[in-house]
């Protein structure tokens, strides 16, 4: 196999034992990479109704056939396991020198099993696995962990690990390296918690076999000169996501008190330009040139790294307008490993109980020093903390009185930072997403706002779909960021003679395409196995505030979803897709797929529909997507 290493690493945390495993190149055409492996590793490896935060669950760190190669953007991971927040499936991906390493070490995965009895780092240096104890560095923080492994195994090595949000399993901690680099929304960080795993360190030293290595050398230098000669180029290096905040405001769609108004009044503040003003350096993803992290000073005159997400989530959210505050909150939730989206929508909720009376403890929206305190008490499941550390789904099971209705998930995962009052076809992408309500398969809504917002209609269903393919599906097998394509508009051709150079193989459009389409269909089976009798259609529908409370404020105020019209988009998706009535993808769909297998396990523990369905005539495009 060429540009694959053709070898995953299974790494036992129960016996200390690491054992290679080759893996056969069938399993490398039909998936790719990234969370493609990922999801066909659990499918295949984890018996139904396994407790995700048990010995039995399996974490799952996948690179794809590009990364590691000094292409751009291509310094990621994909960490992947069952969800203890959501308990479906569940990843995030990580810009990280440990994706690098581990390609050199001759891994394209490794899939981590077990629990150790005592706190361990797993050591990888090529061939060799060791199994450090780690008693020292469990309770430490993530930044903490990094600098201690850096310091005793070197700069050049990976290095992914866990703070003290993953140690207490936090329903919400994630993986993270390299100070700001974080991933693994959906409890990826609390999985490796409760395996006892502080930390990986990876290291290694070999080649990365490739099909025309020459070529793909000429090729790299000629991607990194186009996307530095695009015009947008320089004003992103200034702000990179953060100029959405000021879009978001003007959009109406920017998270406010608990996603009750999309318009702060303090937005400016903490906006775009606000941050250009207390900005010190860009940090990035490894073999990156478009290094989207804004490092700036915060309250306490350390160093944060801010994005859009972060900001609005632990900012207007939670109606914080000071920066600098802003900036420090979102530090220490990358200390802890807590994911700063799902963090911001605890304390909003948490927020909002408490100005309703429904909570003994008083939070005032945009306290800063609650903040900080709630913050600390989720990292270490303290009082009101060890609630909202459970997510916003079971703290409102917990708390009843209507609070579902404005406990702001889908599936059990916390909604990212876009108001869908007035945007329905985003708040399909939020429904239908792989992990719950995250925008990183589909993020639509700036297309959205200039085809028309107030429409349901087919049109923002094909679009939807076809952009899920190609982010959801294409870029995160490959494990390659997305942004070069949608910020910078780096056309698809450019990944297919990437992977021709690198595996020798030429893959069409269509077939990428296709290769997508397994992927999430399988993930969205993974759901439906894993959900047995509870599944229902209504998992594929966001929050009810966005239908029941129209907007409080700004140009938009009175706005709201239309219950109706949403599921008439719903069922347009399901035909789409080939999937039932119940969202359940059919018996035929999976055979087009070659999920002929899984069909027939899935077909086990619900009755799947017989029925052809129509093609997935979604055309192939070779456009950037706005
Ligand atoms: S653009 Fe940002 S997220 Fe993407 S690879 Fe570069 S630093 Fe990472």
């Amino acid at each position: 196999m060429l540009g694959w290493t053709g070898t995953f690493l299974n790494v036992d945390l129960t016996k200390h034992k690491a054992v290679p495993e080759q893996y056969p190149e069938a399993l490398a055409l039909n998936f790719l990479g990234g969370r493609g492996f990922a999801v066909k590793i659990l499918w295949d490896r984890l018996k139904q109704g396994t407790d995700p935060l048990s010995a039995e669950n399996k974490l799952i760190f996948a690179t794809g056939p590009l990364t590691g190669i000094g292409l751009p953007n291509s310094g990621k991971l994909v960490v992947a396991s069952k969800s203890p927040l959501t308990g479906g499936y569940g990843d995030g991906n990580i810009g990280t020198l440990a994706s690098v390493n581990m390609r050199k070490a001759g891994y394209d995965a490794l899939i981590v099993e077990g629990r150790s009895e005592v706190p361990v780092v797993v050591y990888i240096k090529d061939r060799d696995t060791e199994f450090v104890d780690a008693k020292d560095l469990w309770g430490l923080s993530a930044f903490e962990t990094e600098a201690q492994l850096r310091q005793k195994y070197g700069r050049a090595v990976g290095i992914v690990s866990i703070g003290q949000g993953g140690e207490n399993q936090v329903k919400f901690a994630n993986v993270v390296s390299q100070g700001g680099r974080a991933g693994g929304r959906p409890g990826m960080g609390a999985v490796m918690g409760s395996k006892n795993l502080k930390a990986i360190v990876i290291e290694g030293t070999a080649q990365i076999p490739l099909a025309d290595p020459e070529g793909m050398r000429k090729l790299a230098i000629d991607g990194y000169r186009e996307i530095l000669a695009k015009p947008q180029y320089p004003f992103w290096k200034r702000q990179g996501t953060m100029s959405t905040v000021e879009w978001s405001q003007a959009n109406s769609s920017l998270p406010t008190f608990n996603y009750r108004q999309a318009v702060f009044e303090k937005a400016e503040e903490i906006g775009g330009f606000a941050m250009e003003k207390i900005k010190v350096s860009n940090r990035g993803c490894p073999q990156c040139n478009m290094t989207c992290g804004n490092v700036v000073k915060d309250s306490e005159g350390e160093d944060a790294e801010l994005d859009y997400e972060n900001v609005i989530m632990l900012g207007s959210n939670v109606g914080l307008g000071n920066l600098a505050q802003v900036s420090t909150l979102n530090r220490m939730a990358d200390e802890f490993g807590l994911d700063s989206i799902s963090l911001g929508n605890a304390i909003g909720f948490a927020m909002e109980a408490s100005e309703k009376g429904l909570i003994e403890e008083k939070i005032e929206w945009g306290d800063f020093e609650s903040l900080k305190q709630l913050i600390k008490d989720i990292a270490y499941r303290r009082g009101l903390g060890a609630i909202l550390a459970e997510g916003v789904r079971a703290a409102s099971e917990l708390l009843g009185n209507g609070s579902g209705d404005w406990a702001m998930h889908v599936k059990g995962l916390e909604v990212s930072a876009y108001d869908c009052h007035a945007a329905p076809g985003m708040a399909l992408a939020y429904g239908t997403s792989s992990i719950g309500a995250h925008h990183k398969d589909a993020w639509v809504i700036t297309w959205e706002t200039k085809v028309g917002r107030a429409s349901y209609d087919q049109v923002k269903v094909d679009h939807l779909v076809e952009v899920q393919l190609v982010r959801g599906g294409f870029f995160e097998a490959l494990v390659s960021c997305r942004f070069p394509n949608n910020q910078m508009g780096f056309e698809l051709e450019w990944y297919q003679k990437y992977l021709k150079a690198a595996t020798g193989k030429d893959f069409t459009l269509e077939e990428l395409n296709e290769i997508s389409n397994r992927i999430l269909t399988l993930i969205r089976a993974f759901w439906v196995r894993e959900y047995g009798e509870k599944w229902s259609r209504n998992l594929d529908v966001p929050p009810a505030r966005w239908f029941k409370e129209p907007l409080t404020e700004g140009a938009l105020k009175g706005a709201a979803l239309d219950l109706e019209k949403y599921n008439g988009m719903l069922d347009a998706y399901y035909v789409k897709r080939g999937w039932d009535q119940r969202g359940i993808p059919k018996m035929s769909t999976l055979r087009q797929l070659d999920l002929t297998e899984e069909a027939k396990q899935l077909g086990t523990f619900v009755k799947l529909t017989e029925e052809n369905p129509p093609l997935v005539n979604t055309p192939a495009r070779n456009t950037p997507f706005p």
